[in-house]
């Protein structure tokens, strides 16, 4: 934001900014609908309710490329549509800003949209229909009402900040004024007849004001007005030196000689708030002189435009209001002639070009050049306000080209530092807007998303408050005392001094100068007036020291009253403070408690995180335990295998060997039994041979005869041999 620029010294600059704690609000953006004009047919925007509008093509362009009925909708802060009032706008819109502006706090206003769209029926309004700059006047000066200082007690210089100046200084510089003419009428307007064009726009009927303003501060308001074209800023309210015998540019005629303006340049402060160099500041006292000083550069603006040929939706105009306010003395008489203590916040009402693209105003040649430039500021607000956005949700710091345009460097200030920043978004609901309104919409969406700093709150002076009405509660009391005793009242013109008064009442002197030897009247006549004068001067002496005592005794008096009123006061702040003492002690039996409960909730975490370190490695070694299972359940698997191969081989090996000693013990058999066989032959036929011999042998013999083994033996070589041993 722009920090209030506070005119301090260099020294104090660097003097810490009360924090508001890194707060940011989005920018606050609302839409306003106007109604259709009676020679536009179709309607192509309708609120929904209070935050929506929702857009629909044209007839004829209905569907898109996809063959879809396209109908979008669109979410504001607030939407205002044709029933709503300007002051219903007001009160949504601005009146926090003005509020801003006397706290101290700044806030920039502005209004965007497509020409015709109602942009400066929003700011300005129409007779009859005051818009939002009017109404903003109308609340600031019903706010300080009698609070403001006298004209220039404070004073601007040209580095952007304001001077507080003493009274005699002020005096000084109101005369000098009334000796030369001014942009503003040396008779305040109040008491003037108002231009008939402008008197409906002012005539408010609205009671609203800032209800606890500060009133031991004085306020005081100083306007410009800029206008902002083809990226060259302009000065409104520029005084040009009237030449008697050729009529100037602000003397519209046919063969008027043309001064054109010369355009203003944009310089830094030392708060680095950015400032229009050289522009013309006007001090106002009235809504009806403020908004006369408008109303001149608006009358300044279109007679350029005409002249220069100019087209005049391509312009942007920046009404600024500045308030300086500064603390009175302890007295509650005077203001702190302390430079650090004057606040100044501004407030800027812009009305921007309109944000259609350059074909449709059919402009050609230089004019379209220009009318490119100018939508070239608009584009560079739009990408200022793409970066801000990119920067603050992703966090990435790209650099935003607040320089590229003059519109978006004078506003810098707003976007990065602090303050308030408000958007009224205008549509025309006609069908020939529709393409350029669905434009206006995206970049209103995307500015909603945007946030700036909160303004941080004034810092309080440190004087005790409610100085401003002791003050006035002495001096009534003391005009009253005084006409009771029948004495001087206490004038309320500063300018009606004491001593001119003094001066009146005295009889002149008479001519002193002798004519002649024998003039013998003139020193009578100039001792007898001195005489008168010394009688004079003594009863005024005597009445003087009566007026002393009579002072002295209604100030012992006053003395006591305010003692006593101080002693009530007193018996209150105490109060007060033991309320304060006892709140604070619930707060540090709060905070304790808020400790006490912290100091828990960390033991409980703690406790927690230490479970759940338990619990992991309880899951890390069970899940370890599972894999060692598992691959012990596969090693027996694969053992199994191995085992039963192993088995499988063996027993086929003692197959195969059994077979072969069976084979062996067969074959050893049968060579046996063949050997038994022919031994068996060989005994028969010895047998036969001796029977023929002897034929009876003993029975004995006969049992012990080995059978005779048949061909077909058992197949089992134990039954062979079990044979055998038989
Ligand atoms: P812009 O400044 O956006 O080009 P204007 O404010 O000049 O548009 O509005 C164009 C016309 O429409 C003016 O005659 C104005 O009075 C009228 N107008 C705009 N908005 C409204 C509204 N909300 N109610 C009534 N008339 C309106
Ligand atoms: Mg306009």
């Amino acid at each position: 934001m722009m920090k209030p620029a506070r005119t301090k010294p260099p020294r104090r600059a660097l003097a810490k900014k009360p924090s508001n704690n890194g707060q940011k609000d989005p920018v606050g953006v609302y839409c306003r609908v106007r109604p259709l004009s009676p020679s536009d047919q179709e309607c192509c925007i309708e609120v929904i309710n209070e935050t929506t509008v929702q857009l629909h093509p044209p007839d004829g362009c209905k569907v898109n490329k996809n063959g879809e009925y396209k109908e979008t909708q669109y979410s504001f802060k607030q939407v205002f549509g044709t029933h709503h009032t300007q002051k219903d706008l007001f009160d949504v819109v601005a009146k926090l800003l003005v509020e801003d502006l006397i706290r101290g706090k700044n806030g920039l206003l502005f209004t965007y949209g497509v020409t015709g769209s109602g942009k400066t029926y929003t700011m300005t309004g129409s007779p009859g229909q005051g818009g939002l700059l009017p109404r903003c006047l109308h609340m600031i000066f019903n706010s300080i009402r009698d609070l403001q200082a006298k004209r220039y007690v404070f004073k601007t210089d040209d580095k952007n900040g304001i001077e507080v100046q003493n009274m005699v200084e002020a005096l000084l510089d109101r005369q000098k004024r009334d000796a030369q003419p001014q942009i503003v009428p040396k008779t305040p307007l109040s008491r003037q007849k108002p231009e008939p064009e402008f008197a409906d726009m002012i005539n408010i009927e609205d009671g609203c004001k800032v209800e606890d303003i500060d009133e031991d501060s004085v306020y005081s308001v100083f306007v410009s007005y800029i206008e902002i074209y083809n990226n060259y800023i302009y000065d409104l309210l520029e005084e040009v030196p009237i030449d008697p015998i050729k009529p100037k540019w602000n003397t519209p005629g046919k063969n008027a000689e043309f001064i054109p303006p010369q355009s203003k340049i944009l310089r830094e402060d030392q708060n680095h708030n950015m400032y229009v160099a050289g522009c013309t500041e006007v001090e106002v006292k009235t809504t009806e002189e403020a908004f006369d000083v408008f109303w001149k550069g608006q009358k300044r603006r279109r007679i350029a435009n005409t002249q220069l040929n100019r087209e005049s939706s391509r312009s942007h105009s920046v009404f600024m209001l500045k308030l300086a306010q500064a603390p009175l003395d302890a007295d509650g008489e005077n203001v702190l002639q302390e430079k650090e203590q004057i606040t100044v916040s501004q407030l800027s009402l812009v009305d921007l070009a309109g944000s259609e693209r350059t074909n449709r105003t059919k402009a050609e040649g230089s004019r379209l050049r220009e009318a490119g430039n100018i939508n070239q500021s608009l584009m560079t607000l739009r990408t200022c306000i793409e970066a801000l956005r990119e920067n603050q949700m992703c966090g990435t710091n790209k650099m935003v080209p607040y320089r590229d345009s003059k519109l978006t460097h004078l506003f810098k200030n707003y976007f990065d530092g602090e303050g308030k920043v408000r958007m009224i978004v205008c549509v025309n609901p006609k069908a020939d807007d529709h393409e350029e309104s669905l434009q206006v919409m995206r970049f209103a969406e995307m500015t909603q998303e945007v946030e700036v700093a909160r303004p941080v709150d004034k810092p309080i002076c440190g004087l005790t408050p409610g100085r401003r009405y002791r003050n006035q509660a002495f001096k009534e009391e003391l005009t009253r005392r005084l006409e009771e005793r029948g004495g001087p009242v206490i004038g309320e013109s500063e300018e009606q001094t004491a001593i001119e008064l003094l001066f009146q009442s005295f009889p002149p002197i008479p001519s002193c100068e002798l004519l002649d030897a024998n003039d013998n009247q003139t020193l009578p006549q100039l001792i007898e007036a001195l005489e008168k004068r010394r009688r004079i001067r003594q009863m005024m002496s005597e009445e003087f020291t009566k007026s002393v005592t009579s002072f002295r005794s209604m100030l012992q008096d006053f003395n006591g009253v305010v003692a006593a009123k101080e002693n009530i006061a007193q018996g209150k702040v105490t109060e007060k403070e033991r309320t304060i003492i006892s709140q604070k002690s619930e707060i540090e039996r709060l905070e304790k408690k808020v400790k006490t409960l912290e100091y828990k909730i960390d033991i409980l975490e703690k406790t927690t995180s230490i479970y759940e370190g338990e619990k992991r490695n309880l899951q890390q070694d069970l899940e370890s335990q599972q894999q060692k299972l598992q691959r012990q359940l596969s090693d027996k698997r694969r053992l199994e295998a191995r085992l039963q191969g192993m088995a499988s081989e063996n027993a086929m090996k003692w197959e195969k060997e059994c077979e072969r000693r069976v084979a062996a013990k067969q074959l050893e058999m049968q060579n046996k039994l063949w050997v038994k066989d022919e031994k068996l032959k060989q005994l028969k036929a010895i047998v036969t041979d001796s029977k023929s011999e002897r034929p009876e042998r003993p029975s004995r013999e006969k049992d012990r005869e080995p059978k005779v083994p048949v061909r077909s033996i058992s197949p089992s070589p134990v039954s062979v041999c079990v044979t055998w041993n038989l």
